[in-house]
C-alpha cells in the first residue's frame, strides 16, 4: 500500500473513531488476531531488524523446534514458514502420491485442500457436526475407496473435535493416514495428551489469528523416526524465504502489536500503518487463493521467526489459561440468550482460540451489533466451506449451516 493511500485511510479511521465517540460506540473494540503479542515480542523483532547477518542462522530454529516439542510431548518438530508448508511436509513423508484420495472436512481453510492438491493429492470432502465443527463420523464410510489413503482431522477454535476417538478408530479400521490439523488448537488436550500425538502426523500454525504468533510460521510433529526423516528431507530440499520478506514479517509484528494490542491502538494502529504500510506482509497471496503454487511454498522457518516463536512459547501456557477463564463471560451469555456453548469433548481440555456459538444468519451477515454493544469484533469463521474462496459443496449440509450460522466471540480482551 503507498504512503498516500495509508494516510488517506488513517485520517478517515480517525473522521470515523470521533464520530462513534460521539455516539458512545467503543473505539477499540477486542480484537480477534495478535492479543499474544507483548512489548517484548515487538523488542525482539527491532533487535533481528538490526541484525540481518544472522538470519539464516540454524541454531534459534533448532532450539524452537526442540522446545516446541518438550512443550507439545512430541519426539520430533520441524518449523517451517508456515502451516500449510509444514501440511505439504506431511504429506511427503507419508508418501501420499498423485492420485490418492484424503478425507478432509467440507469446511477448512483453502491452504488445506490446497497442499493436498499441490501434491496431486485429492481431497474427499466430507461433512462436519456442529458440537466442534469437526468431522461427522457417521457419514464417512461411504467416502472411503481403494483409492482413500489419509483423514486430516481438524480440532477447531481450539477444541478437541466430538468424534476424536471414533475417527482414529475409523482410521485403524481403513489402514489411513492420520494428519490432525491443529492449527486452531495448540495445546489442546485429549485424555492428559495434546492432540498432535495421536495419528502419524500433525502441524501446527504461528500465524497471527492463532495461539502462538510469529505473523507467520508453522510446525510440523510426529513421534515416528521414519516420518521425521521424511520431514527433514522435504524442509532440506525447499529454498529459503528472502530476506524482503523476513524483512516484511518482522515490521508486520511490530504493526500488528501497534494496531491489535496496544491500549491506544485506535490512535498507534493508524500511525504504524503509515510508517510501515508499504513493509507489510502478505500470509496468503493472490495465487494460493486461486489454488496455484505461491513462488515462495514450503521453505523452513528462519532464525528471528524460530526466536520470535520461542518467546511465544514462553507465554503460551499462561495465556491458553486465560482464554480459558475469559470463555465464562461467553458461557454466561449462551445461558442468557438461550445460545448453545460449544461441547467439550470429554476427558477433553480445549485451549479456547475463539468460542464458537450458532447465531441467525443474519447476525452473521452484519457483525456491528457486537462491536455496538458488547465492545468485541466477532468472528466470522468461516464465510464459504472452503474458506475464503467462494465454494459450495452441497454434500457438506451442516458445513452450508455452519458458514452462514458460526460466529466467534475473542477470548482474550
Ligand atoms: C490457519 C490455518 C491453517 C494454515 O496455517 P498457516 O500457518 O496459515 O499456513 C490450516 N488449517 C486451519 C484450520 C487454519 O485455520
Amino acid at each position: 500500500m503507498s504512503v498516500a493511500t495509508s494516510m488517506y485511510k488513517a485520517v478517515r479511521h480517525q473522521v470515523s473513531n470521533l464520530g462513534k465517540l460521539k455516539k458512545g460506540i467503543p473505539v477499540a473494540p477486542s480484537p480477534l488476531t495478535s492479543m499474544t503479542l507483548d512489548y517484548d515480542d515487538v523488542e525482539l523483532a527491532r533487535t533481528w531488524l538490526q541484525d540481518r547477518q544472522s538470519w539464516f542462522d540454524e541454531s534459534p530454529v533448532a532450539e524452537f523446534e526442540t522446545s516446541f516439542a518438550e512443550w507439545n510431548g512430541s519426539r520430533h518438530a520441524i518449523a517451517f514458514m508456515n502451516g500449510r508448508s509444514a501440511l505439504s511436509a506431511c504429506i511427503a513423508a507419508l508418501n501420499l502420491r498423485p492420485g490418492d484420495e484424503v478425507l478432509v472436512a467440507g469446511y477448512t481453510c483453502v491452504v488445506v485442500p490446497n497442499a493436498f492438491k499441490f501434491a496431486g493429492v485429492v481431497p474427499r470432502y466430507v461433512d462436519i457436526e456442529l458440537d466442534t465443527f469437526g468431522i461427522d463420523a457417521g457419514g464417512l464410510e461411504r467416502h472411503v475407496s481403494s483409492k482413500t489413503k489419509a483423514i486430516l482431522i481438524q480440532h477447531l477454535y481450539g477444541y478437541v473435535c466430538r468424534d476424536f476417538e471414533t475417527l482414529l478408530r475409523f482410521a485403524a479400521t481403513h489402514d489411513l493416514k492420520i494428519i490432525e490439523d491443529c492449527a486452531h488448537s495448540t495445546g489442546a488436550e485429549f485424555r492428559g495428551v495434546k492432540v498432535g500425538n495421536f495419528g502419524h502426523a500433525a502441524f501446527y500454525s504461528t500465524e497471527q489469528s492463532k495461539v502462538l504468533n510469529t505473523v507467520q510460521g508453522g510446525l510440523a510433529v510426529t513421534n515416528h523416526d521414519w516420518i521425521a526423516d521424511g520431514l527433514r528431507k522435504y524442509a532440506n530440499s525447499r529454498a529459503r524465504q528472502s530476506e524482503d520478506q523476513i524483512d516484511r514479517q518482522l515490521n508486520t509484528l511490530v504493526f500488528n502489536y501497534y494496531r491489535f494490542k496496544h491500549p491506544k491502538r485506535w490512535l498507534l494502529g493508524d500511525y504504524y500503518a503509515v510508517k510501515l504500510g508499504g513493509k507489510r506482509l502478505v500470509t496468503t497471496t493472490p495465487a494460493e487463493l486461486e489454488g496455484r503454487k505461491p513462488d515462495c511454498y514450503g521453505c523452513r522457518m528462519v532464525a528471528p521467526v524460530a526466536s520470535l516463536g520461542l518467546n511465544q512459547l514462553r507465554k503460551l501456557d499462561a495465556y491458553n489459561d486465560q482464554r480459558r477463564r475469559n470463555s465464562v463471560r461467553w458461557d454466561e451469555w449462551c445461558d442468557k440468550h438461550n445460545v448453545s456453548r460449544p461441547v467439550v469433548l470429554k476427558h477433553s481440555t480445549p485451549i479456547c482460540l475463539r468460542y464458537p456459538v450458532l447465531l441467525s444468519a443474519r447476525e452473521k451477515a452484519d457483525t456491528s451489533w457486537a462491536r455496538e454493544t458488547l465492545g468485541i469484533e466477532l468472528g466470522v469463521w468461516f464465510r464459504t466451506q472452503i474458506h475464503p474462496i467462494e465454494s459450495d459443496i452441497p454434500a457438506c449440509k451442516r458445513a452450508k449451516e455452519a458458514v452462514l450460522r458460526c460466529v466467534n466471540f475473542p477470548t482474550l480482551f
